[in-house]
């Protein structure tokens, strides 16, 4: 292979579209990252373009495999797929930068063959003293080029003679301002004087971000590159690395940044940013890929829901939006509980089980067991719940042997009146009991007239019997909720309560 062999050929004609995300595994997956994905994601499935996941592990020391596999797991949650990357594999890989040493190899050869690269020995205590004099004249604090002056035999020379040194770009000395043309911030210009020589390659061997990360993009045929825009002061570099290299320039788009609801940068401060926080939480990937999507994005100005396979055809890059996007945890949570609602009553009758086995409350397979049961739940849960994690305390009542009234039941009704509530409790006792067929229809009619029975106001006369039944003074409908207990299990619990309560 040739070092010119490391890249694809230059196309005269529009090139297949394929986009990248490139996550440094240092950390877990967090929101903003997230979203670059799901952008990348559904840009390369609207124009049927390929969606490549490359793992940027060029920093040892903070980049691990267990953040690289929570990433992957953490996409596959959200459901996003990559044609080509870790797992995928794909013709352009290794999709690992720790694997791709070979091709920065050969792309610097590449830039020195095209004039582009030169040694630098200059050593840190120089660089310092170099920025300080700049500092001192008020100058840029960049590389002030004096290796550039070596001629190749003095620079081998050097380097035979084992003096360490870095690799950096020669940009040539008329190249005028950098400009390029972003698919969403518009034409977008940097002064030549604003880049210098920068390094590529560390007197370790190791290839820089902004040499590796181009390098990769120019070889795995990237067309357009996606990403947060606190990269794009590093574009001008990657450009200039990229005309050394005679290749193709991709098209950039940079995404504005997400803010918390204060407007400033969203950090830890405002709340949960990792995505695995939110699986935790009991979001839905699907609420969430949509909320995501819509930070920045919109289809045509008010639609909200959005699901994956809208996304999949209509999302462009001319409908993402240039000023930062505020996340509003209120409105996720409110968007949630709309997927919640939206669901087939199976399929979140499903999810309940599974969440339901999670706490131990019951059996795995529960769903199979008794789905007509669970799907007479399920549409009442689904109606008050706006996280998963709301199904255990929503429901918890249904499932366990013995109730125990809560702070506020007591003071607000047990300790309050516990005459009426008595009262109370032996006319439903008694009410209920003469009920044969045990369905919401009959217990119903037989519950009708409790208020003036025990001569008290409906909130009243019933809060007692909800006590008894769920332990709380908030629960789900209460002849449904009586229905789903079955008649034993009621009866018991009105006769427990009326038990514990002290003698009139
Ligand atoms: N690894 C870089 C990051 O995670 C990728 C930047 C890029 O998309 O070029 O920030």
């Amino acid at each position: 292979m040739t070092p010119t062999d490391v890249l694809p050929a230059k196309s005269d004609g529009a090139r297949p579209v394929r986009v990248r995300f490139a996550p440094s595994p240092t950390g877990s997956l967090h929101l903003g990252g997230a979203r670059t994905a799901i952008y990348n994601w559904a840009f390369a499935r609207a124009c049927s373009g390929s969606f490549i996941l490359r793992i940027d592990d060029t920093d040892p020391e903070r980049s691990t495999p267990e953040n690289i596999a929570q990433i992957i797991s953490a996409l596959q949650w959200l459901g996003i797929d990559w044609d080509e990357g870790p797992v995928a594999g794909g013709d352009y890989g290794p999709y690992f930068q720790t694997e791709r040493a070979a091709t920065y190899v050969q792309a610097l050869e590449t830039l020195r063959a095209n004039g582009w690269a030169y040694r630098c020995f200059c050593t840190p205590a120089e660089l310092a003293l170099m920025r300080e004099a700049a500092r001192a004249k008020g100058g840029s604090s960049g590389y002030d080029g004096s290796c550039r002056a070596l001629s190749e035999e003095q620079s081998q020379a050097r380097a035979d003679a084992g003096e360490p040194f870095v690799w950096r770009l020669k940009i040539p000395a008329d190249h005028g301002p950098i400009a390029f043309d972003d698919a969403v911030c518009g034409h977008t210009e940097f002064p030549e004087d604003s880049v210098d020589d920068f390094v590529l390659v560390r007197s370790d061997g190791s290839p820089t971000y902004n040499f590796a990360s181009i390098v990769d993009d120019a070889t795995m045929a990237i067309t357009h590159v996606i990403r947060g825009n606190d990269h794009v002061s590093n574009t001008p570099k990657q450009i200039l690395v990229l005309e050394g290299l005679g290749a193709q320039i991709p098209t950039f788009a940079h995404l504005s940044m997400i803010n918390g609801p204060d407007g400033k940068k969203l950090s830890k401060r405002h709340g949960s940013t990792g995505v695995e926080e939110y699986a935790d939480k009991g979001y839905l990937p699907e609420a969430l890929m949509n909320y995501l999507a819509l930070l920045g994005w919109s289809l045509d100005g008010e639609t909200t829901l959005i699901d994956a396979d809208t996304l999949k055809t209509r999302f462009s890059l001319e409908h993402v939006a240039k000023r930062p996007a505020n996340f509003d945890f209120a409105k996720l949570t409110w968007m949630n509980g709309e997927y919640l609602r939206a669901m087939e009553t199976d399929q979140f009758a499903q999810l309940m089980v599974e969440r339901l086995a999670r706490e131990g409350l019951c059996p795995p397979d529960d769903f199979a067991r008794r789905p007509d049961w669970y799907q007479a739940l399920a549409p009442m849960v689904s109606e008050r719940a706006k996280l998963l994690t709301d199904i255990a305390p929503i429901t918890r009542f249904l499932f366990v042997d013995v109730v125990k009234p809560d702070e506020t039941a007591r003071a607000k009704v047990l300790d309050k009146d516990p005459e009426l509530v008595q009262r109370a409790l032996r006319a439903t006792l008694e009410a209920l009991e003469a009920v044969e067929i045990w369905d919401v229809a009959h217990i119903e009619a037989a519950m009708a007239d409790l208020p003036d029975v025990v001569d008290a106001k409906p909130r009243l006369a019933y809060q007692p019997l909800r006590v008894a039944i769920a332990g709380s003074t908030v629960s789900l409908p209460l002849n449904e909720s009586m229905e789903l207990l079955g008649r034993e299990k009621t009866l018991a619990r009105i006769r427990t309560l009326l038990q514990t309560m002290p003698e009139a």
